[in-house]
């Protein structure tokens, strides 16, 4: 199979016909070859973007017409769903019941949720004071498009993450250059299909596939005729990003990792916790940025909820992400896999033990509960984004919240507790982007999403992507005073 970029409506090989593998993590071997894009392609889709932009019909279109194309997307995602699953399956080793029940799902709901938001969204009027000529003043406010988007994604959440970004950069009028992650290209070029299938019009959604440094990625971000970058993936590459849009004085959003804290209290309704705490760091064997990958319980029922808390892990299915009822896949490549294990291997020297878990067959590695680590090491302090979890009792609430707080990410936290003014306090008192009570993943669109410290900038959801991806411009008009 070979998976071309899409630019300007069209299917596309790199200029100088470069392709790279992408391979499938259950089988380890390659699955498809991908167009290599290289700075000249990037160039190819900036261009395409752009002239879609200021010379297409997108941006001059009513939101009505621009999210009647937007949810007939939806609608072909939905009758693509089992090509699409495959596709993310396939590319990075998700279980397939995950992809089919919740990336592409959630793709759709995506389009949906954009498409409308734009489309019943209002700005403000603002009546201003009369001067002493009598002349009035009103102000309103306008939200046309920014222009061109570069969209960078991960290969977690492929479809998922990267519809998070195009679905609110084009319900708004934008044009977009998305560049899928490396190890996941293949939903992205279906999707940039079933765009023109939609109607969308050539130019408006391009996807260029290649590398980040050196390459397709760092080519787009350093391109002047890019408006806004909009980013997903590691903190250090955040930095990166960061630097090249502050070259071109560009906005960029930056949604990075994680190392969430998940608090159990004494008074917690165990089983619950249990269950969301499973859910928290085994979905996507970890793979998430949002990972309740440091989990402190209160002493009292610190022995009682280890035990069950490991008997669920070991109960987990592991094996292979395509058959149904799988529940932990292969880690998504070689490297991830072997960075994934050093930090199991550094156990030794760091401190830490295996509770349970730290096997697995080919890049898979089985549901690993830690305990003993100190407060200090690489399991507690670096996010690890696999199937590994650090257990840690504490006694007060302040040791909680202090033990939550000590790290440099802000991503989000979990609180499980069925005291309901400390449920208030806690959240409050935690440094993150999101915070969870009795529950996780749970998400409303229209609510900020993004993280503090080394977890991003900026935030996306509902009026904070508007916010992005528009130029908010305010008109002032000056009412005269009659002759009367
Ligand atoms: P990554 O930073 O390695 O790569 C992400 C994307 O950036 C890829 O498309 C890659 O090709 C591109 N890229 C890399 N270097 C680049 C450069 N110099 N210029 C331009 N593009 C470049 O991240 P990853 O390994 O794909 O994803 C995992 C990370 O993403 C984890 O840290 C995870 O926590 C984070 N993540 C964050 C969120 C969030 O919402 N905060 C969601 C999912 C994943």
């Amino acid at each position: 199979m070979f998976v071309p970029h899409v630019i300007d409506g069209a299917d596309t090989e790199s200029l100088d016909g470069a392709t790279f593998p992408t391979v499938d993590p259950a089988t380890r071997e390659a699955h498809a070859d991908v167009a290599l894009g290289s700075a000249a392609d990037a160039e190819r889709a900036v261009t395409a973007a752009r002239r879609a932009f200021d010379e297409g019909p997108w941006p001059r279109m009513g939101f009505t017409e621009r999210g009647a194309i937007l949810h007939r997307l939806a609608d072909l995602v939905g009758e693509h769903a089992e090509e699409l699953a495959l596709a993310d399956t396939t590319d990075m080793g998700k279980p397939i019941d995950d992809a089919r029940g919740k990336d592409v799902p959630r793709t759709a709901q995506n389009l949906r949720f954009f498409a409308d938001h734009a489309r019943l969204a209002h700005g403000d009027a603002l009546p201003m004071d009369p001067d002493a000529s009598g002349s009035g003043h009103h102000a309103y406010t306008r939200f046309p498009p920014a222009g061109v988007v570069a969209a960078i994604a991960p290969w977690n959440f492929p479809l998922m993450l990267e519809s998070w970004k195009i679905a609110p950069a084009l319900a708004w009028g934008n044009t977009v250059v998305l560049k899928p992650a490396e190890d996941t290209p293949t939903s992205a070029t279906i999707l940039a299909r079933l765009a023109l299938e939609a109607g969308m019009p050539p130019g408006v959604l391009n996807v260029l596939h290649g590398y980040g440094p050196d390459s397709a990625g760092a080519a787009l971000t350093a391109d002047p005729r890019v408006d806004r970058i909009t980013f997903t993936g590691e903190s250090g590459t955040g930095r990166v990003i960061s630097a090249a849009a502050a070259r071109n004085l560009v906005p960029v959003s930056l949604e990075l990792g994680g190392k969430g804290a998940n608090l159990v209290f004494d008074d917690a309704e165990l089983a619950g916790a249990v269950d969301w705490s499973i859910k928290a760091i085994f979905t996507n064997a970890g793979q998430v940025c949002l990972a309740g990958s440091r989990l402190y319980v209160q002493r009292g029922v610190y022995d009682e909820f280890v035990e069950r808390f490991a008997a669920a892990a070991e109960a987990l299915v592991v094996g292979d992400p395509k058959r149904s009822g799988t529940q932990i896949g292969p880690l998504a490549s070689e490297t991830h896999f072997r960075k994934v294990r050093s930090y199991l291997d550094g156990l030794e020297h760091h401190g830490g033990k295996i509770l349970t878990g730290g096997g697995g067959e080919g890049w898979t590695v089985t549901p690993t509960v830690l305990v003993d680590a100190p407060a200090d090491a690489p399991v507690q302090r670096e996010e690890i984004f696999g199937p590994v979890v650090s257990v840690t009792p504490f006694d007060t609430e302040a040791e909680a919240v202090r033990a939550a707080n000590d790290t440099p990410f802000g991503l989000n936290a979990m609180v499980f507790t069925e005291n309901l003014s400390r449920a208030h306090r806690v959240g409050a008192a935690l440094r993150a982007g999101t915070v969870w009570v009795n529950c996780f993943f749970v998400r409303d669109l229209r609510a900020p999403f993004g993280g503090m410290g080394d977890s991003g900038v900026g935030r996306e959801g509902g009026d904070f992507s508007r916010e992005f991806f528009t130029e908010p411009q305010a008109v002032v008009m000056a009412i005269r005073p009659g002759d009367a």
